[in-house]
């Protein structure tokens, strides 16, 4: 007997999203080593345990000075001052600067009691222990204690993904350990008899299985921790003991191929009779057949096998339903407006996606279609940088503004 959620004739992508959202796993915390914090989620709020710079320093290789002193210094006038002092990074000054002296002191230094400015080198002449001032000194060559951070200031939110930066600022900060979201495991399993993996001959009606590998790619650039597994034959004996297996190793699983109408669309069989599907079906182009529910606990995504309805799905669907659920507020999507060269046909009802190339020319930002857009020309991903996001109620001739969600 069909599920009744089967009936469901064709839900928005904005519907699908809160169906998905309604089922959570359980998220974990662990602490990590800040090197071990790239492209990680935190999970509590980060403050700085110092303040940044600790102590106030120079900008410059020069001479710390009295400002007053150094006024009246030109090209043609230069003023003297004697030399007190060396200080270099990581090395405290000694000695107190007073009217008529001068420290020399390297980027990084920190100032000397009674300096209130730098003169940088180049503006300077040393002759036999003093140095001659060509003009006058600079106090903003002075970076001031804590005007980068302060103690205790909020620096990082919880739900930050970890970009190079912040991990640095971490550092910056005097974290060496973080806690983070514990990584997911997500399995894939690709269906279809045709499917064999590269680098075996290929044989006559067989193709080479790509879907696993752009999944495991997207997963990992995410954060989270891709179970690629061989692709199974259209057997619903064989996908049972998949899914499993998968149900016990993973906290989400992905399927691919296999949830349309046709006769072997053996992942839509079978959740229907063993599984719970909580919706079939997006306006969406390409991609439209998902499917999503669950296999006994576990969260399951069946994505169409077209190579790019299944890419497209996974980033307008699943990547929103895993930021979600980890209150992740990253990676940041890189949706940008730029200007059509050409027609695009809008679709009733249904949000259509197609591949667009995004170039910066004298214009501002252009897009364009370039290549063939077929579902299953995974080509189409590699010769445009961007998705095109084309709602139905607009009309998208030459030169309208387009949103472009950048690859
Ligand atoms: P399906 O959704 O199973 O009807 O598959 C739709 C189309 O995608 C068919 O042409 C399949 O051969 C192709 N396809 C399915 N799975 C994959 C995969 N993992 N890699 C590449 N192509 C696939
Ligand atoms: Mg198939």
């Amino acid at each position: 007997m069909p599920h009744p959620s089967i009936s469901n004739y064709f839900i928005s992508l904005n519907e699908a999203k809160s169906l998905s959202q309604s089922i959570k796993i359980p998220i974990e915390e662990e602490e990590v080593n800040i090197e071990n914090s790239y492209n990680r989620i935190l999970s509590k709020d980060v403050y700085s345990l110092v303040n940044d710079p600790p102590f106030d320093n120079s900008s410059m290789d020069g001479y710390a000075v009295i400002f007053s002193d150094t006024i009246s210094a030109t090209q043609e006038n230069p003023i003297e001052l004697e030399i007190i002092d060396f200080i270099s990074a990581g090395h405290p000054p000694i000695k107190k600067l007073t009217s008529g002296s001068a420290a020399k002191i390297m980027t990084g230094a920190p100032i000397p009691e009674g300096a209130d400015s730098i003169i940088m080198i180049e503006k300077t002449k040393e002759v036999d222990g003093k140095v001659l001032l060509y003009c006058p000194s600079f106090p903003n060559y002075i970076r001031l204690k804590g005007e980068n951070l302060t103690k205790n200031e909020l620096i990082l939110e919880k739900g930050t993904f970890l970009t190079p930066h912040n991990i640095g600022l971490l550092a910056t900060s005097g974290h060496s350990k973080i806690s983070v979201i514990k990584k997911l495991k997500i399995s894939i399993i690709s269906t279809g008899d045709e499917l064999i993996p590269p680098g075996l001959e290929i044989k006559k009606g067989q193709i080479y299985e790509s879907n696993s590998y752009v999944l495991e790619g997207l997963i990992k650039e995410i954060g989270h921790i891709p179970i690629r597994k061989k692709a199974i034959p259209d057997s619903i004996e064989k996908l049972r003991i998949e899914l499993n297996n998968a149900a016990l190793e993973s906290d989400l699983i992905i399927t691919s191929g296999g949830v349309s109408m046709g006769d072997l669309d053996i992942v839509r069989k079978l959740m229907e009779t063993e599984g719970e599907i909580l919706f079939w079906r997006i306006k969406i182009k390409p991609g439209s057949p998902p499917l999503f529910g669950l296999w006994g606990e576990t969260p399951l995504f069946g994505l169409p096998g077209n190579p790019v309805s299944s890419s497209v799905v996974f980033q307008m669907l699943i990547n929103p339903w895993l930021k979600y659920i980890t209150n992740s507020k990253g990676p940041k999507e890189k949706i940008i407006k730029a200007k059509l060269t050409e027609e695009i046909k809008n679709k009733k009802d249904f949000l259509v996606f197609p591949r667009v190339l995004v170039e910066n020319n004298e214009e501002g930002l252009i897009a364009y279609t370039k290549t063939h857009q077929g579902s299953g020309n995974l080509r189409s991903l590699t010769t445009h940088n961007g998705i095109a996001i084309i709602y139905p109620h607009i009309k998208y001739e030459i030169n309208s503004q387009i949103d472009v969600l950048l690859l």
